[in-house]
């Protein structure tokens, strides 16, 4: 069995491969396959986008199966935005720096007891010829007043992992990547495939 993965994100791929190489002969990057597409995320949800994401992989891709995750920040407080829109919270165009300034200005005056949010993550499996299995992971924190730290990316340093004592910017990536929401959607994909299996 040959899985694609929809990202060329070198960290995401060793990741996807690390949980369900036992599942699959070969996973390739979208790269790897020699695969150029460009799925338009317009979806409502994680899981739709993940879904239209993996699925429109397949369809391209000389592989059995094709999977994507979809992922974002919602805080409670905003209504569970920027939700889908996570990455262009702040408009077109615009970076990280600039999402975060939007997200702390619109939470300025929300008090620290109604500050919680999550990240979310869709992980979208397609096979030729079965129904795409769509899994979500979600990891809880609080949003901070001011970002702390300088690994990671996107809300990272806003978001405050209340069992650590820290923001995901302050963990180290295996730190990070042993709770996150992405490896609990992939740990979920996984148990799909193994109760498949049994
Ligand atoms: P993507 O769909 O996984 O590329 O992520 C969409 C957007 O959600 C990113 O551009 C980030 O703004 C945000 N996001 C998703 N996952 C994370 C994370 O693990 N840390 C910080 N921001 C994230």
């Amino acid at each position: 069995m040959k899985l694609v993965i929809a990202s060329n994100n070198a960290h995401k791929v060793e990741e996807i491969k690390a949980i369900l190489a036992p599942y699959f002969d070969e996973i390739l990057s979208l790269k790897e396959a020699n695969l150029a597409i460009d799925v338009v995320e317009d979806g409502e949800t994680f899981e739709e986008n993940a879904r239209k994401k993996a699925e429109e992989v397949l369809a391209v891709a000389d592989a059995d199966a094709a999977l994507s995750d979809d992922s974002g920040l919602m805080v409670d407080a905003l209504g569970g935005a920027p939700g889908v829109h996570s990455a262009r919270y702040a408009g077109e165009g615009h970076d990280d720096a600039a999402n975060n300034a939007k997200l702390l200005a619109a939470m300025q005056d929300v008090p620290e007891n109604a500050r919680a949010c999550q990240f979310v993550s869709a992980i979208a499996l397609a096979r030729r010829g079965r129904e795409t299995l769509i899994r979500r992971g979600e990891v809880e924190g609080m949003l901070l007043r001011a970002p702390r730290g300088q690994a990671g990316f996107g809300y990272d340093p806003l978001f405050y992992y209340v069992p650590a004592g820290k923001t995901f910017a302050e963990m180290d990536a295996s730190e990070k990547n042993s709770i996150s929401h992405r490896k609990r959607g992939l740990e979920a994909i996984r148990e799909a495939l193994a109760a498949e299996q049994a």
